[in-house]
């Protein structure tokens, strides 16, 4: 063993949680080992700066959802709307994190978009909504308004991780692009390090290890539970996830002349696990999406492009495989729900005008989650049965309490942090 391939802790993945603990614990004197599996590319809105890092996953036989591989995680390319932790929900599992959410809101921007920024699409679809009696209000959003040009969108007014692995570099960290971590070595039922490959441009390495008292898993939702089976935890993903499926629909209407928007601004609560929300995407995102279905008329029409989304509670089910596939059918409650969501969404759009209405079709609407649960497969420090080694990403965000989870996620890795410190 290398004195150098020795670090206080080592970190898997730079998404929102892996930027955090690395940022965290480097700027607190740790020498950190922040491995990620993708490159350094910068994130930009353009065609090939999201074929470079997006990702799809299969999660069902109709079902995929998206993440972004690359520095910075799928921050690269998320909306920025906030769903604040159940504090409550996660003080019955044991984990205060209210001090951390409340530095969270110190250090970041988070407040609801200003009207001059919400496109002429998002308002007119929020005057159907509202005069078809539904509670229809604003999120909070993690945007700086300050970063956008006059009265519009800008992709950099979004929080993104790779800020802090920024930070966290120039505290001291290490960081390893392109480094896919295979499993975590143990002995004796003590993490002990990391196993991991590095692409290089026409070949991969021989496996690299190295070594750390202290272990964080954070590379996301759908590649956390796969690592961890691959180092002896068998039991995870066994009771299957939640995934939160939904719909998009898009219409145009006639003579609107929209600008480039913030998607996800605004939505409502339907009740029994049904929401529906603003899905008026950056132009950018609408020009992608358009054209992958074939919608050329829509493609055309950026500025009389109207969208709505429906997302529901699904039941926990499925199963992560033995390959690593995930598989999950959609029960008749979960049917019920999508088609009632379907229903108010096309009246919305009806009301506001919109023709040429579509559905973009079933997918993943909200994260996949469930599958490292914590009080069974983590406890409250979420440390595995492996000690050492902790769990810090999507992946252990229990069914109750699922939402848009950056700023979850940012909570509980200022409180590992700080467990992980108070260890050391
Ligand atoms: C299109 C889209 C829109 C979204 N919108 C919102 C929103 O509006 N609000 C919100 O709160 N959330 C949103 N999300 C979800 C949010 O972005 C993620 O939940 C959050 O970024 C997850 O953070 P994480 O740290 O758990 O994992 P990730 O950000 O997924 O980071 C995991 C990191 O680990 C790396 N990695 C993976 N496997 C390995 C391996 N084997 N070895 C080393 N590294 C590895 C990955 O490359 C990645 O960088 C959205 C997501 C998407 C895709």
């Amino acid at each position: 063993m290398r004195e150098q391939d020795h670090y206080d802790t080592i970190v898997i993945g730079s998404g929102t949680c892996g930027a955090t603990l690395a940022r965290e614990l480097s700027g607190a004197g740790q020498r950190v080992l922040l491995l990620e599996r993708g490159g350094p590319a910068p994130a930009t809105e353009s065609v090939m700066g999201f074929v470079a890092i997006a990702d799809q996953v299969k999660v069902g036989d109709q079902l995929t959802t998206a993440r972004a591989l690359t520095t910075g995680g799928s921050s690269s390319m998320y909306f920025g709307v906030v769903n604040y932790p159940p504090l409550d929900e996660f003080r019955k599992l044991g984990l205060d994190i209210s001090a951390e959410l409340d530095e969270v809101k110190r250090e970041l921007p988070i407040a609801p978009l200003p009207d001059r920024l919400i496109g002429e699409q998002s308002q007119r679809l929020g005057e159907s909504a509202r005069a078809l009696g539904l509670d229809w209000n604003k999120h909070d959003m993690l945007i700086d308004p300050a970063q956008c040009e006059g009265d519009g969108y800008s992709y950099r007014a979004l929080w993104r991780a790779r800020r802090y692995v920024d930070d966290a570099v120039a505290s001291g960290a290490q960081l390893v692009q392109r480094a896919t971590v295979g499993r975590v070595l143990s002995e004796g039922g003590q993490a002990i390090g990391v196993q991991y490959r590095i692409r290089k441009p026409l070949y991969v390495t021989p496996p690299r290890e190295a070594y750390a008292p202290r272990i964080v898993l954070a590379a996301g939702e759908l590649a956390s539970p796969q690592i961890l089976r691959a180092s002896g935890l068998d039991e995870i993903g066994r009771r299957g996830f939640y995934c939160s499926p939904g719909y998009a629909l898009y219409g145009l209407v006639p003579g609107q002349q929209a600008r480039d928007n913030f998607v996800g601004s605004m939505g409502c609560d339907l009740g029994d696990g049904v929401e529906l929300g603003d899905a008026n995407v950056s132009r950018f995102m609408h020009r992608l999406m358009m054209l992958g279905k074939g919608k050329f008329k829509h493609l055309r029409n950026y500025p009389q492009s109207i969208g709505i989304g429906v997302k529901i509670k699904d039941g926990h089910g499925g199963e992560l495989r033995a390959d690593g596939r995930l598989r999950k059918t959609l029960d008749a409650g979960d049917r019920a729900r999508l088609e009632r969501g379907e229903r108010e969404a096309r009246r919305v759009l009806e009301k506001a005008g919109a023709r040429d209405v579509f559905n973009f079709g079933l997918s993943v609407a909200g994260r996949v989650g469930g599958m490292v649960a914590i009080g069974e497969h983590v406890d409250t420090r979420l440390e595995t049965r492996l000690r050492g080694l902790h769990v810090c990403d999507g992946s252990v965000i229990p069914d109750a309490m699922r939402g848009t989870p950056t700023v979850t996620l940012l909570s509980m890795a200022k409180h590992l942090s700080k467990h992980l410190l108070q260890r050391a």
